[in-house]
């Protein structure tokens, strides 16, 4: 019983004098009276006090119970002073005086807050409050600094309503690469903002970044040999294989918009384009074809597919060699390798690919700079932290319409940041935009 009440109400067994549970269909009511604290003295002379009845019952929401609403009906003693004859209340172990919410709601809401699946509307559902007192409490009880930057930044972005409309579409994410943990995200992607960002910062602590991983956005380049004299740049090798890979299907498109549309070619290249496209076990045992009337495996596929177009195999075979390549190139035999590959590139004269050699041309070091390992096996990229910005979209998605970007900054640097704590003070303050009001709150709290 100790321990049931204890976790129940998060206060000692011995406190409590009296407890009525009242229950009805859709809700609990504890009714609750503590006994007397030991040595009352009067917060205003220090005279000696004697027991003046009970204060109004306070209601305290106390979401403790899963399956429906639950309340503590709080019937607090008054005091009244021998001395000077003034009267009091006793303390609240629930809450702040003046709250309609336990502490323990405080908990649940606030450790809800910290998983990103969890919308503001749903942490409102599930506590019984609505969410605009949920947002109050996230704003007063979080507070971001600014985090120091880590040794290793990794930069990327997030397309978002909220970005700054007239300098970019898209939000701008900083992760540490070593720590796997968001540490900032900024308005916008572009060059002005990520100046201001970075302008902003001590030199000497600039100085510390030794890596930058990247996707081919230039600003953040320039941005980066700007602001860390000291850094390495590197590209995300995914974003390189991405761009690569678009131009490869852009290939393989035009070739199925040029053959006969229901002709074995045009079958092969629609049905089975993930033999080309994907890496997929071409061994297989060799299934009945309906259309080619035999059994074939995945690889007897594969070559029928490449005997369509000359371009189409050789297109393939340049896009086998650069994956080849990003796999198993080193930091030793990186650079030779890759100048071969763009000379193939080159010589192919496939119009497809003109863009991708640009690339290679122009992120050439900072590709390069990518089969350096000085985090332990991993080549620098921004895969280890590519679940961070996935987290992200997931509650871009959860929470529709999310619109106020400082909340939304906070909510996202709290949950993805383990080094970021809350704590919980009785002067609430929001973070909300239109409207007139901003600062302190006084009135339901
Ligand atoms: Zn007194």
């Amino acid at each position: 019983m100790n321990d049931f009440i204890t976790d129940l109400f998060n206060i000692d067994r011995k406190k409590i004098k009296k407890m009525n549970v009242v229950t009805s269909k859709d809700k609990t009511e504890f009714h609750i009276v503590l006994n007397h604290d030991g040595d009352l003295f009067c917060p205003f002379c220090y005279g000696v006090v004697h027991a003046n009845g009970y204060s109004k019952p306070k209601i305290i929401n106390h979401p403790k119970l899963t399956d429906r609403k639950a309340v503590i009906i709080f019937y607090n003693h008054r005091y009244q002073c021998n001395e000077c004859l003034r009267t009091f209340s006793g303390k609240n172990p629930f809450t702040f005086s003046n709250f309609r919410n336990s502490y323990l709601s405080f908990e649940n809401i606030m450790k809800q807050l910290s998983n990103l699946n969890y919308s503001y509307k749903m942490v409102a559902e599930l506590n019984h409050i609505s969410p605009t007192q949920v947002q109050r409490y996230f704003d007063s009880f979080v507070n971001i600094p600014r985090i120091t930057l880590p040794e290793s930044i990794g930069i990327d972005e997030i397309h978002s309503k909220m970005a700054k409309r007239k300098d970019s579409a898209y939000l701008c994410v900083m992760v540490d690469n070593k720590k796997r943990s968001l540490f900032e995200i900024l308005p916008s992607r572009s060059k002005a903002e990520l100046k201001r960002y970075f302008e902003k910062i001590p030199q000497i602590e600039r100085n510390n970044v030794k890596y930058v991983t990247i996707d081919m956005w230039f600003p953040y380049k320039e941005v980066a040999n700007k602001y860390f004299p000291n850094c390495i740049v590197a590209v995300d090798p995914f974003h390189v294989v991405e761009h690569l890979m678009t131009s490869f299907r852009r290939i393989r498109l035009n070739i199925m918009y040029q053959v006969e549309y229901g002709s074995d070619s045009y079958y092969l290249l629609k049905t089975w384009k993930d033999l080309i496209e994907k890496n997929v076990f071409l061994d297989n045992e060799p299934v009945y074809n309906n259309r080619f009337k035999m059994k074939l495996n995945k690889r007897q596929l594969l070559d029928l597919i490449l005997e369509i177009s000359e371009t189409l195999a050789l297109g393939y075979h340049l896009k086998e060699m650069y994956l080849t390549f990003n796999k198993n190139a080193t930091e030793e035999n990186c650079e030779e390798w890759f100048n071969s590959i763009l000379e193939a590139f080159k010589k192919s004269g496939i119009s497809e690919f003109h863009d991708f050699i640009q690339t290679l041309e122009n992120w050439k070091p900072e590709i390069l700079n990518s089969f350096k390992r000085p985090f332990d096996e991993h080549k620098l990229s921004n895969a280890l932290c590519e679940n961070i910005n996935g987290q992200i979209r997931t509650y871009l998605s959860v929470s529709k319409g999310v619109s106020n970007f400082i909340r939304f900054r906070k909510r996202c640097i709290f949950a993805l940041n383990p080094k970021v704590f809350y704590s919980i003070t009785n002067q609430l303050k929001s973070n909300k935009v239109q409207g007139k009001r901003r600062g302190k709150y006084n009135k339901n709290k």
